[in-house]
């Protein structure tokens, strides 16, 4: 059972500023971890004060406003609140990165193991931030922003295979059966599946319109994903595509995508 560790609790130093400005609607959540060597402390009881260093090191040493994470989450199952829902992160290295997406950093480093309570720690902060924070089903890694060897082999592994989706048990949620209608267009394709697949795809935070009718946008919409993907790009959703829709996780190049087709409308 996770426990959230308020501020006060652990000592932090109260912010410089605190920006709003974040839409991790459009994204979701990043995994950090502090990075290399054994930094996981084996008693709790040393925890707070390593994030206590690692939020002097953002304020003093990088001249921050606060700790960098939305969240920080020890081997013990603890999430201690950085930042926490609804406020800008410092953590992703990118505009696009801090503007939609939280920041949740693991308290391992890349020779350090991930033990089961690190994982159910980072599962209930995931769960927060698609609450009270708004988060989309996003999960990712810093990696995906830049270059970076962030989160470590070993986390970044269960970022992809779906071990940390709070919603998942422990793969990536399954596709509804494929309705065996093709969606084309021309003509428009009408059919109930259709209201389906774009509601789908607007949950992954596509612009598209949910009206059971695929016609020129949805198109558009069809060819960017499959494009972004590796799908064939043929604009038309057969099998593949609508399984694909479910199951193809949420990347940061598919984020920018969808801005981009959205700003060009
Ligand atoms: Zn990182
Ligand atoms: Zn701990």
């Amino acid at each position: 059972m996770t426990t959230f560790v308020s501020r006060a609790s652990w000592g932090a130093r109260a912010p410089r500023n605190v920006s709003n400005n974040i839409t991790p609607q459009n994204g979701g959540v990043t995994v950090h971890y502090v990075g290399s060597g054994n930094v996981a402390r084996p008693d709790h009881s040393q925890c707070a004060a390593q994030v206590r260093g690692i939020q002097n090191g953002h304020m003093d040493g990088n001249g921050w406003a606060d700790i960098a994470y939305t969240y920080l989450v020890c081997i013990h199952d603890y999430v201690f609140h950085g930042r926490g829902p609804n406020v800008r992160t410092a953590a992703n290295g990118t505009n696009p990165g801090n503007q939609n997406w939280y920041g949740v950093c693991a308290l391992i480093g890349d020779a350090d193991t991930v033990p089961e309570g690190l994982v159910a720690g980072i599962k209930s902060a995931i769960a927060d931030l698609r609450g009270v924070g708004s988060a989309a089903n996003g999960i990712n890694g810093h990696r995906d922003h830049l270059a970076t060897s962030c989160p470590g082999s070993r986390l970044y592994a269960l970022v992809q295979d779906g071990s940390l989706n709070p919603g998942g048990g422990g793969g990536p949620s399954p596709a509804p059966a494929w309705p065996g209608v093709y969606f084309r267009y021309p003509p428009v394709t009408t059919h109930s599946s259709v209201r389906t697949w774009q509601q789908q795809m607007l949950s992954r935070g596509w612009s598209i319109a949910v009206d059971g009718a695929y016609g020129p946008g949805s198109k558009e919409v069809c060819l960017a994903f499959q494009r972004e993907k590796g799908l064939g790009v043929d604009g038309v959703v057969g099998p593949a595509t609508w399984a694909a829709a479910w199951t193809a996780p949420l990347t940061r190049v598919e984020a920018l995508t969808r801005q981009t087709l959205a700003a060009s409308r």
